[in-house]
């Protein structure tokens, strides 16, 4: 096997992601780019070297941007545009993105730190579908008519409800899956007729700024979308505060959800709210142990553990406890770790040194705190931001290590006797996003799948978002979905129409 670099090669990237990365800042408001008034860089996480430099947006670009999304939401071109032009629109924007999806996923890549692979087959190859789908909602959206007693001597009536957009949505998202985050959000904003103002990661912004020429492109009337990079507390807080807002959605870390709710809270603003994971993964002792081993790893290596539903926790029954953490061991030592663009590469670094130094801190606590610590190998002296595939085991129930989302590749593991142990213990977190069961046991399925208090459960497979699912979460995991018929549902709002018939 040839040797894996940790170092990306950008001597010979193709033309348009070169063209991409030399844009000069710059946000995309009513349907033009708008020149950035300040910037910021965005380093390749594989070396830490900067490759490109975006806008740092704050309330003047957010102001204009809702304005610009207001007007949109009122003009004749977008608002009485119709189901099927909107249906067109989106088809159009879908075409285009799978007709650029090598590039895009080497732009992800090179700016989040995911292997190829994962950036082309999910990343875009998930925006692609997703955009697909919701194109096929607007021509289905509608409202119901009733039939209606109405008090004696008042006569009679026709009752109807209408299903209206909600108006201009803010899209906050976050850095892990960058264009993928951006379409959930996106598409179903689009199928219901709302405007949208969007404000990627500072960490992963380049896919979205991407997207945004390929709106202009597929022909969205101006101000439909816009697209404002900057920092959380800069661009993102003056988004959440801005009174033109009908709606937020967001999507992120739970913190960062809990001072969001609290806005929208005191500003009565819509909300949805997908935010972070301390998924378990459950493994029975009937379970096909090769097939749960691998699905084991894969749920929280796969984009170094920075996937809101990543097995993080991994249950083992006792029967096959030591037979499975040994086996695991020699596994994450076979991992192939490196750089994004090279060739082999099943996972790459994390997205910047700080969320490096966030882990490190983790594994450094565990340490500390006696717990068996298990890396496959030392990435210390390298610039790229790499932290190698971990196991922790001998964690308490309430150390850090079990409750907190670490987002990295450290998998902390716990042996189980019996169901009601497990569950008390699997259901024992602030979160309730996700969980994965491995057994052979049909009744068991059935019986734990319920009692998991989380939004998702994947039963003996790795999982992964369909468009027609809904994914989100339950507890301090968040509120409303993202995906599948729910997505849309929450970008409308119902009018009742009660009409006297004379
Ligand atoms: P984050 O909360 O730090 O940032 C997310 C987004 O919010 C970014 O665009 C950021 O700029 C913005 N932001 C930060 N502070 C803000 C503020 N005060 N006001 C408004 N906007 C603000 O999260 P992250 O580190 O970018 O992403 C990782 C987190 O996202 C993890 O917790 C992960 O579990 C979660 N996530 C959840 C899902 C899901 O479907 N539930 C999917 C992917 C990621």
């Amino acid at each position: 096997m040839t040797a894996i670099a940790l170092e990306n090669d950008l001597s010979r990237l193709p033309p348009a992601v070169r063209r991409w990365l030399d844009r000069k800042p710059a946000h995309f408001i009513d349907g033009a780019w708008h020149a950035a008034s300040a910037a910021m860089t965005v380093a390749d996480p594989s070396s830490g070297r900067e490759i490109a430099e975006i806008g740092k947006g704050a309330a003047p670009e957010i102001d204009m941007a809702v304005s610009a999304a207001r007007a949109a939401l009122a003009a004749p071109e977008w608002r009485d545009a119709g189901p099927v032009a909107r249906e067109a629109l989106l088809h159009r924007l879908a075409a285009l993105i799978e007709a650029r999806a090598d590039d895009l996923a080497v732009l992800d890549c090179i700016d989040n730190g995911m292997p190829l692979w994962l950036a082309r087959a999910v990343n875009v190859g998930g925006t692609v579908d997703v955009f697909r789908y919701y194109a096929g909602w607007p021509t289905k959206l509608a409202g119901r008519t009733v039939e209606v007693s109405a008090p004696p001597g008042v006569g009679r009536f026709q009752g109807m409800t209408r299903r209206e957009p909600v108006g201009v949505i803010a899209a906050i998202v976050p850095w892990n899956v960058p264009l993928m985050m951006a379409a959930w959000k996106l598409a179903p904003a689009l199928a219901a007729g709302c405007t949208v103002v969007l404000k990627p990661s500072e960490e992963a912004s380049l896919s979205a700024l991407a997207l945004a020429e390929l709106i202009e492109e597929a022909g969205f009337p101006a101000g439909v979308v816009n697209v404002v990079t900057g920092l959380g507390r800069e661009a993102g807080d003056a988004l959440v505060r801005h009174p033109g807002i009908d709606k937020i959605s967001f999507t992120g870390s739970t913190a960062t959800g809990r001072a969001i709710a609290r806005e929208a809270g005191s500003s009565l603003k819509k909300l949805t709210l997908e935010l972070g994971g301390k998924s378990p993964t459950i493994l029975f002792a009937d379970a096909d142990l090769d097939a749960a081993i691998m699905g084991a790893a894969n749920a929280i290596f796969l984009n170094s553990g920075q996937v809101c539903v990543a097995g993080s926790r991994l249950y083992i029954e006792d029967k096959v406890y030591d037979q499975v953490v040994e086996r695991l061991g020699a596994h994450i030592r076979s991992i192939p770790v490196g750089a994004g663009l090279s060739e082999g590469v099943f996972m790459g670094p994390l997205v910047s040194g700080r969320q490096r130094e966030r882990v490190t801190a983790y594994l450094d606590a565990a340490r500390a705190g006696g717990m068996g610590v298990e890396e496959a190998a030392d990435y210390a002296g390298t610039s790229g931001f790499y932290v190698a595939p971990t196991l922790v085991t001998g964690a308490a129930h309430d150390d850090p290590i079990t409750q907190e989302e670490i987002f990295g590749p450290v998998l902390g593991i716990y042996r189980f006797e019996g169901e009601d142990d497990l569950l008390d213990a699997a259901n024992g977190t602030e979160f309730g996003l996700a969980a994965s069961l491995w057994t052979r046991n049909v009744d068991r399925v059935h019986r734990l799948s319920s009692a998991l208090q989380c939004g998702k459960v994947t039963v003996n497979a790795g999982g992964f978002p369909y468009p027609g699912l809904p994914e989100g979460g339950y507890k301090g995991s968040g509120f409303g979905r993202d995906l599948g018929p729910d997505a849309v549902e929450q970008c409308l709002q119902t009018k009742t129409l009660l009409v006297h018939i004379s």
